[in-house]
């Protein structure tokens, strides 16, 4: 079992301390995770601090602590996206998109506008930005893939068909899709992606990871073993992890009903 979306910072909500590092830390051994990556908004970059999360790691040998960054994707800001990620040696960095012409449609006030569009339309100008993100070279794993679905508004057209051409580029440039659960606590109340979704970017080979998208120590792992055991009913073999931007495969250990 991994963690690899998880928010110190959360949103400010507090300081990147040895303190603060160690409570996350021993949820996640308390969860019997074996990788855990840190991945803050990239928008809080001043704040972060991520030789200490290094330093803190030492006192946790039975982890493997990695340090990946959440980019709020947008086209505009490509040059200093790719200027922030190779100043310092990510494990890992997640391209999400969070905002549609600078509109911010993932906050809760956003519901009404939402209502307001055409659902295919909204669906497939927020998936053209993830291909976007997905083509620009920078990232290693999609971030909540149908993240448009929060406020539980459906496409007529079926999503397969919407997402079809983005999933296409995420499998050529060989990122990774996270199952992220913390669409459930949304008000779609499904993990992200849903499951036709996941049996199709299985089914296309595309490598699956896995985040929280905790904002807080108690919340790390959340849910993932529940998703662990739907990937294994999928026929889902192993979950991808990273170290220095490179994918490595964890296996999930053989379990015997009754075991
Ligand atoms: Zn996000
Ligand atoms: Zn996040």
């Amino acid at each position: 079992m991994l963690d690899l979306h998880v928010h110190l910072l959360g949103h400010l909500d507090r300081e990147v301390t040895r303190g603060n590092i160690r409570l996350f830390l021993d949820e996640a051994k308390k969860k019997n995770l074996v990788q855990i990556g840190f991945a803050d908004h990239d928008m809080y970059w001043n704040d972060l601090n991520l030789d200490l999360i290094r330093e803190v790691a030492e006192e946790y040998p039975e982890l493997q602590v990695r340090i990946g960054l959440e980019v709020d994707y947008r086209e505009e800001n490509e040059e200093l996206i790719r200027k922030r990620i190779s100043s310092y040696p990510f494990d890992y960095t997640i391209g999400s998109v969070h905002e549609i012409s600078g509109w911010f449609f993932d906050y809760p006030e956003e519901e009404e506008e939402h209502l307001r569009r055409d659902p295919d339309s909204l669906y497939l100008e927020y998936f053209a930005l993830v291909e976007k993100a997905a083509a620009s070279g920078m990232f290693q794993i999609i971030g909540h893939f149908d993240l448009i679905k929060l406020f539980k508004i459906r496409p007529r057209t079926d999503v397969r068909i919407l997402a079809g051409r983005t999933l296409e580029t995420i499998r050529k440039q060989g990122l990774a899709i996270e199952v992220n659960t913390n669409g459930r606590y949304k008000p779609v109340q499904e993990f992200y992606p849903e499951p036709k979704l996941l049996e199709l970017i299985y089914q296309m080979g595309i490598p699956i990871t896995l985040g929280s998208d905790a904002h807080e120590p108690s919340t790390v792992g959340r849910d993932l073993e529940e998703v662990v055991q739907q990937l294994k009913l999928f026929g889902v073999k192993e979950i991808t992890g990273f170290a220095g931007q490179r994918p490595h495969a964890l296996m999930f250990k053989n379990t015997l009903i009754g075991e």
